[in-house]
């Protein structure tokens, strides 16, 4: 699942920052989500859920921002705005290009708690 390796990378980036900081844990993560991501708020909190029971990140809160977008279909130049991904325009069903997802999930703000 596509949401489990964006979460996975977002636990080694976060264990650096713990370790950069000397910090003892995470206590709350904001992420930002970028709409051609194609992931789902919903679906990466349950990863997270899954890949922070226990470590640097256990209990720590996740709040998640996912903007709208306005996309543009290149074929009848209808413009929509979406708060994810889908796959074709509403007006005429041509296919929308798809991100390379570098910018899935970008890391907004920590609050860590210090030893
Ligand atoms: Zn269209």
């Amino acid at each position: 699942m596509h949401e489990l390796s964006l979460i996975q990378g977002l636990m080694n980036r976060l264990e650096e920052v713990v370790k950069e900081n000397k910090a003892k844990r995470v206590k709350s993560i904001w992420l930002k989500v970028g709409p051609l991501s194609g992931a789902e708020p919903q679906l990466l909190k349950e990863a997270f859920n899954f890949f922070s029971k226990d470590g640097i990140a256990a209990g720590a809160e996740l709040h998640i921002d996912s903007p709208l977008v306005t996309l543009k279909c290149d074929k009848c130049g209808a413009e929509a705005q979406r708060e994810y991904f889908t796959l074709s325009c509403t007006e005429c069903g041509a296919g929308l290009p798809i991100s390379d997802g570098s910018e899935a999930l970008m890391l907004e703000q920590l609050e860590l708690e210090m030893e």
